[in-house]
């Protein structure tokens, strides 16, 4: 059930190792799933999947707050990963969430 776009599709060897590889939409770097932080957006408010159980889409990014600021200074990059308009969360809540996520980070 793995959805390639163009790009992924490019890059067949080695995938299979790690399990699935995402592109961070901050810096666009490949990296396996399980390294990156899931984004969705199930109500058009751009949330931190934390717990990876926001349906539809997820936009993924590296689990490094310089990414994600700006993965959201490009805000249309988290839009085109997601196929939707999306608008994000008041900077608190946001903040928020993310200090645990980054928190949740086992060393
Ligand atoms: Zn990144």
């Amino acid at each position: 059930m793995t959805r390639r776009d163009a790009r992924g599709a490019a890059r067949e060897d080695g995938a299979e190792a790690s399990g699935p590889m995402r592109t961070c939409v901050g810096c666009r770097r490949v990296a396996a799933k399980s390294g990156l932080v899931r984004f969705a957006a199930p109500d058009g408010v751009l949330k931190p999947d934390i717990k990876g159980r926001l349906p539809g889409r997820g936009a993924y990014v590296c689990r490094s707050e310089a990414c994600l600021a700006e993965a959201l200074r490009k805000k249309d990059a988290f839009a085109r990963a997601l196929r939707r308009k999306v608008s994000a969360p008041p900077a608190e809540e946001l903040e928020e969430a993310l200090k645990t996520v980054f928190r949740d980070r086992e060393p």
